[in-house]
């Protein structure tokens, strides 16, 4: 019964791409890498010299596991490569450009010409159709506008289904809250942080959440852990979708969740799935984890080859049960920069919210801080109890403080310091992607 009405739910926007055979999904993939590998080899300085130091010519890409002798790009050389040096065509061919965030590195720009940014729309188009989103819904999309990525690709997915659309961008909670009332808002699209405050304040307005008309999230450009997932769908009464994406590729909308959530669909015609072992560089079988890489296959302004994203999974290639071939990556639990290495042991801040979330007495806001003491790294984690049980009293959080810390230790095998917090005292984020771990040891 439950199955038949799931089924009922299912809509594919463009079946032909997303639910085709594996062989002639291999065929058109090896066309389209052949015909990118000549391009960029002819129009890119930087690849030709890569492949020529590879010995590998672009007639060498035979078969599709010929791409394991092209040589990998590196977020390092789209900075080496500021601002235009990795792109194919001229400026004038270029209808807009887009930046990273920033996370990491030195932001980066890359360059659509229209066809790009018509493959961008079709991929955020399946993407909304993969969360069940219709031309019925009204979309509220509070991603970040201007050059990330999110809001745009957001934006020109929905128009593309037909959705109604409100151009919310991030920020004024508050008045978030009041367009939900007020156009009656059925899908909210923002980072899971943002979900986590627009919760938040909407619990401290006292506002009854049968209010809302929300059904479908669509959050993502984070990590974010199963305990959040459920926290945030608590906290809206929706259901909540995991996107992936980034600006390298196009933005939001190379993979994401159908409604089975049993891993993120890619839509591997537009972009060539891969993943490598970390150190040996060498392609892992499905199942094993290892570094997300992609090729675009149908970009032109900057196509990349073997891009290592440095974000952690597996692939599997088992059609699933909505009815679509294309292949799934498990749920992210973190990139490889952000790995915390405590005495020689390696954390990951997703293991750590795992933990945290699974407490009813805290509230799902925490702060990580990594620091060295006396030649020894150290761990704290600040967390806000809830307003019930901070009213309990110090004993009361002393005593849940210990267990967090024996729960923690066993679960990341290196000590941390549990801090309960008083309500609301850490910062909420308001824009963009949580930045929950201060680092003190690469500071100053
Ligand atoms: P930046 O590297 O500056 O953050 P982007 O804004 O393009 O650049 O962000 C892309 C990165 O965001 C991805 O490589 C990945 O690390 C992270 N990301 C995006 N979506 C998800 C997701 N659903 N789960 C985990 N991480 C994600
Ligand atoms: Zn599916």
């Amino acid at each position: 019964m439950a199955l038949a009405k799931e089924e009922a739910r299912v809509v594919i926007w463009n079946p032909a791409a997303e639910c085709m055979p594996l062989e002639e999904k291999r065929m058109l993939q090896l066309r389209r890498l052949q015909r990118i590998v000549e391009y960029v080899y002819h129009r890119v300085p930087f690849y030709r010299k890569a492949f020529d130091e590879h010995k590998v010519k672009p007639e060498d890409i035979r078969t599709l596991d010929d791409i394991r002798r092209l040589p990998f790009t590196k977020k390092t050389d789209l900075v080496a490569n500021y601002p235009f040096g990795m792109w194919a065509v001229p400026l004038e061919e270029i209808v807009r450009l887009q930046s990273t965030s920033g996370t990491t590195a030195k932001p980066i720009v890359m360059g659509y010409t229209r066809n790009d940014t018509e493959m961008w729309a079709e991929a955020m188009a399946r993407t909304y159709q993969l969360c069940g989103v219709t031309a019925d819904d009204v979309v509220q999309n509070a991603y970040g506008y201007a050059l990330f990525t999110g809001g745009m690709g957001f934006h020109i997915g929905a128009e593309k289904i037909g959705a109604t659309l409100i151009p919310a961008g991030p920020g004024m909670t508050q008045r978030q809250i009041m367009l939900m009332l007020d156009l009656g808002t059925t899908v909210l699209t923002c980072t899971p942080s943002y979900a986590l405050t627009i919760a938040d304040t909407l619990a401290s307005m006292n506002i009854d959440r049968s209010k809302l008309k929300l059904r479908v999230g669509i959050f993502g450009a984070e990590p974010w852990t199963e305990e959040m997932r459920r926290t945030i769908e608590e906290g809206l009464g929706l259901e909540a979708y995991d996107i992936y994406g980034f600006t390298e590729m196009c933005g939001p909308g190379v993979a994401c969740e159908c409604l089975y959530h049993d891993g993120l669909h890619i839509q591997d015609d537009l972009f060539y799935p891969e993943v490598v072992d970390p150190d040996t560089e060498e392609p892992l079988p499905p199942g094993e984890k290892g570094d997300l890489v992609f090729t675009s296959l149908t970009r032109e302004g900057v196509p990349l080859i073997r891009y290592r994203t440095k974000d952690i999974t597996s692939l599997e290639y088992e059609p699933c049960r909505c009815g679509r071939t294309t292949p799934r990556f498990r749920k992210i639990t973190g990139r490889i920069d952000d790995m915390l290495i405590i005495r020689g042991v390696n954390v990951f801040p997703s293991q750590i919210e795992t933990v945290i979330l699974q407490y009813r007495e805290l509230a799902p806001q925490y702060q990580i801080i990594v620091d060295r003491v006396k030649n020894l790294d150290t761990l704290e984690v600040q967390v806000e109890a809830t307003e019930e049980f901070w009213a309990q009293g110090e004993e009361a959080r002393r005593n849940l403080a210990a267990q967090v810390q024996a729960k923690l230790t066993q679960a990341i095998i290196a000590t941390a310091d549990i801090t309960i917090l008083a309500p609301r005292t850490l910062p909420r984020i308001e824009a963009g992607k949580a930045r929950r771990v201060v680092d003190k040891r690469r500071l100053g």
